[in-house]
């Protein structure tokens, strides 16, 4: 029999099983139910002593003796409690059904192994129905040191396939195809790492003969799982670095030196210019660039973006920055517009609610190259836009942006004798993404860190407020629009609940309008609902200073810049994930005064709640946030993780797995610089692997 096979030729599968086992599993052959790993032990290798016992859900084995038995009268029926010492205390064991039976058969004074949760009264354990047998039994049978837990799912349960019987398979499943399990390490690799190998990992991850063994056995298959991951990412890479063309931009021109020299606003902080030299490397090596650029809210992208394209346009290339919003878009469009005011490089803007004689006038420059740099939504998606000869793509805020756009991209870029090449990527997030993330997830791009703030930025100063302080904070708020700042007020809104949200929006701007009465007062609101033009000009009155608050929800998200906004209040905050939490305190501090970040929740809060309020208390640091979103969340709610394989890891983690993750990518990099395309015969089985997995699992043609 081999790994190939269906589930059927496993001694006790029936095909009713095999059945179930698909439709509930998803496993079809041997060898997924091979790789179905259990999710924890049993494990009964330990034993504790009354006084060592800890208030947690694990399962504990005790050794002890019964002193007394007594039937305890109760509303309906009665239980049974039996007192049980060891040397070191006392404690009860309890049983609700089955009084009698049980009563009959406990024997006083005769030492059991008991085994079990256990129940904490008033400081004091219990352990209700206690699985139990005299030591004799105990040392009489053939202990399974550790027993493997499985996944299950409700049917598997009811249709009669328990722990039990699914260990049972998997035990049969070894003696009949233990001799197939094929190495899939080269000798040197395992020597090398001091792996265990192939079918001893995997005959100790389900059934483990000790904890040292299992650890082992966990390792190799984390390991293995990892490598072949990254393998795959950085083939991809090198693919793309030697065959992949990229445009070249050899000098620096008179555009990017005339602007650096005259009409740089600030000095470039030392993280921006190591980012820009990354940046010019990359598109001066003939190679095409597929860089993300991740930085903070205000670390000061859209200068690094800025210089960038004067480097295309020095070049002769136009440029395009696309933004997920119209807001955002507009804002690009203003900043950039004002940065080069003196100079003779024409933008334009190019949005949905753009007119039609104006994307005709867009089309007409794109095509022929006298607009240089076109900024937009989506729109500039559209397959008439079409440019003379695009040099470089800029994403702002990319997580709004799929795979599929991002290629479409490609073929707004003019053909090089044929083949066509694609204009460079440069993507840009404000979501840190924890640095053993994105290797898994981004591991064939190439990664830019801006990880340092411009200088002068106060840090902001937050603070969690429950529900019933409104006022307090609302007396906050008047204070400092009395010292001529502004302030954000923001609501959730989650589609899900979007009517009662609105609602919530709408009674939160009629009692802060009670509370701020004009004509002391203006209020701007901004929501989702709201027609672009009247959002634009809500807006435009607020960064103006018309309108002191402004009432939104999450549309003011991404990148709207208002530096003279102080105080940002964020409603239901409990309710925001941690990320966006971040972002909204990010619309805040973008000038010299002290800037504030009010988070309102009312008492109730889950324990994730308190611990994203408490984090966003405690640090404002983008980096830490993500780690603890991460954790928080898993790998698969972080942007961009849905299209990565980071999802489908079967025994690996990428949070807690890290150091493993590290060692993984080390070593696969270490191989491909020996043997790029593993055809050495001692790679044999490495490529075999490799080739086996590229066919099944979708990674490498879902990642972009
Ligand atoms: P983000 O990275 O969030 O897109 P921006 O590019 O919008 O940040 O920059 C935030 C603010 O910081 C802007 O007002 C910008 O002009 C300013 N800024 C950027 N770089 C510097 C710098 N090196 N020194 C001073 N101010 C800077
Ligand atoms: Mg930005």
């Amino acid at each position: 029999m081999n790994l190939n096979h269906p589930v059927t030729y496993i001694k006790g599968v029936s095909v009713a099983r095999a059945e179930l086992l698909y439709s509930e599993l998803g496993i079809k052959t041997c060898g997924d139910l091979l790789h179905l790993f259990p999710f924890r032990y049993i494990d009964k290798t330990q034993f504790y002593t009354i006084s060592q016992l800890q208030q947690n859900s694990a399962e504990v084995q005790i050794v002890g003796k019964i002193t007394g038995v007594k039937t305890v009268k109760q509303k309906r029926g009665s239980r049974l409690v039996a007192t049980f010492s060891d040397n070191t205390g006392t404690m009860e064991l309890v049983w609700f059904k089955g009084a009698k039976w049980i009563k009959d058969s406990l024997k006083v004074d005769v030492p059991y192994v008991i085994y079990g949760k256990l129940n904490w009264y008033n400081g004091t354990p219990n352990m209700p129905h206690p699985e139990m047998e005299t030591v004799k039994e105990y040392k009489s049978k053939l202990q399974m040191a550790m027993q493997p837990v499985y996944p299950s799912t409700e049917k598997l349960g009811t249709k009669g396939i328990s722990n039990k019987v699914m260990r049972g398979m998997i035990q049969n499943l070894f003696q009949q195809a233990y001799g197939s399990i094929e190495e899939t390490f080269p000798q040197y690799f395992i020597e090398e790492h001091q792996f265990l190998g192939k079918k001893e990992s995997l005959l100790n991850i389900h059934f483990p003969k000790n904890q040292e063994l299992l650890a082992k056995a966990q390792y190799r298959l984390k390991f293995e799982e990892l490598f072949f991951i990254q393998l795959q990412l950085l083939q991809k890479k090198l693919i793309r670095k030697s065959k992949l063309k990229g445009f070249v931009f050899e000098h620096v021109g008179e555009g990017f030196t005339n602007f650096y020299n005259n009409h740089l606003p600030f000095d470039l902080t030392g993280a921006q210019k190591r980012v820009l030299k990354e940046i010019r490397k990359d598109v001066g090596s003939g190679a095409h660039m597929n860089r993300l650029l991740q930085g903070d809210v205000g670390s000061g992208k859209t200068i690094v973006a800025l210089l960038t394209m004067l480097l295309a346009i020095d070049n002769g290339y136009q440029a395009t920055i696309m933004a997920p919003t119209e807001i955002l878009a507009i804002q690009h469009y203003n900043g950039i517009v004002d940065l080069l005011k003196n100079t003779n490089i024409h933008v334009d803007l190019l949005t949905g609610s753009t007119k039609t004689k104006k994307r005709r006038e867009i089309h007409t420059g794109l095509e022929d190259g006298s607009l240089h740099i076109l900024i937009g939504t989506h729109a500039i998606l559209e397959d008439k836009v079409q440019f003379k000869n695009l040099g470089i793509a800029i994403i702002d805020e990319q997580h709004r942006f799929g795979v599929a756009q991002r290629r479409k991209l490609w073929e707004k870029s003019p053909s090089d004798g044929g083949a066509i090449v694609p204009p460079h990527i440069l993507v840009m997030t404000a979501t840190p993404i924890p640095r053993t993330l994105a290797m898994s997830v981004y591991g064939d791009l190439d990664i830019s860190v801006i990880d340092e703030l411009p200088p002068g930025r106060k840090e902001i100063k937050t603070v969690h407020r429950y529900d019933s302080n409104r006022l307090g904070v609302f007396k906050f708020l008047k204070d400092e629009i009395a010292k001529g700042r502004q302030a954000y007020v923001v609501y959730p809104l989650i589609q899900e609940s979007e009517a009662m949200d609105y609602k919530d929006l709408m009674d939160g701007y009629e009692s802060i309008s009670r509370e701020f009465p004009s004509p002391k007062y203006q209020i701007s609101i901004v929501h989702g609902q709201m027609k672009p033009a009247d959002k634009d000009y809500e807006m435009e009155r607020f960064a103006k200073g018309d309108t002191q608050i402004m009432v939104a929800t999450t549309v003011i998200e991404v990148g709207v810049n208002v530096p003279n906004a102080s105080v940002m209040v964020i409603e239901s905050a409990e309710r925001f994930g941690l990320s966006q939490l971040h972002q909204l305190r990010g619309r805040v501090g973008r000038g010299a005064e002290q800037s504030y970040c009010i988070l309102l929740s009312s008492y109730k809060l889950s324990s994730d709640g308190k611990t994203r309020l408490q984090t966003m208390v405690e640090t404002t640091d983008g980096f830490k946030i993500a780690e603890v979103d991460l954790k928080l969340r898993g790998p698969g709610n972080i942007m961009g993780t849905q299209q990565s394989g980071v999802l489908n890891l079967k025994i690996a983690d990428v949070v807690k797995d890290s150091p493993i993750l590290q060692k993984a990518r080390q070593a696969a990099i270490n191989l491909l610089q020996e043997d790029p395309s593993l055809s050495k015969k001692e790679n044999a089985n490495l490529l075999k692997t490799y080739e086996k997995l590229r066919k099944t699992s979708g990674i490498w043609s879902n990642i972009s």
